[in-house]
């Protein structure tokens, strides 16, 4: 189960193309200036099964799919069977977005579990200092777009490449 705030479906500001963005309740990092401090509260979602967002994910054969919050590494074990269900039956690919970094995602068990489904991790808390309206799916400077599976392999952080990064 995941708690959820909302799900929104078609969007194209949470990575490229369109996609399927689950927005879960919970996140401790509160950076100053959080877009979202109203997701801050563990207990504001409501509880979902990995089936029923499945279905909502595989309505939609096109677009791709974005973990958001909140911080879904506060609730890595419902996140992570989700994924392998998204990779499983779909070939869909998976953004999350984390106030952690990757290099401390991969030293926790639980949260690596679900960092190594993850294709894209936007990393790193939101720094107000560091915001740049011009960066593309990421607000502030900090953080990076991270290419886990090439992260992952070659044991250092592996950025993708978009025009503006
Ligand atoms: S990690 Fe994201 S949701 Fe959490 S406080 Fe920072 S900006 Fe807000």
């Amino acid at each position: 189960m995941i708690s959820v705030l909302r799900i929104i479906e078609d969007t194209m500001v949470d990575g490229p193309g369109f996609r399927t963005s689950i927005y879960c309740a919970g996140c401790q990092h509160q950076c100053p200036g959080c877009h979202n401090p109203q997701s801050w509260d563990f207990e504001g979602g409501h509880p979902m099964s990995t089936e029923e967002i499945m279905r909502i994910i595989e309505a939609d054969p096109y677009a791709n799919v974005t973990f958001s919050g909140g911080d879904p590494m506060y609730q890595p074990e419902g996140f992570t069977e989700l994924a392998r269900a998204i990779k499983a039956r779909t070939t869909k690919n998976i953004w999350c977005y984390t106030g952690f970094t990757f290099e401390t995602l991969i030293n926790n068990p639980r949260q690596r579990a679900l960092l190594e489904q993850i294709d894209v991790l936007v990393d790193g808390p939101f720094v107000k200092s560091q915001r740049d309206e011009s960066l593309h799916f990421r607000g502030s400077r900090n953080q990076r777009l991270v290419d886990v599976p090439r992260s992952l392999t070659q044991g250092q952080v592996r950025t993708i490449l978009l025009s503006n990064s």
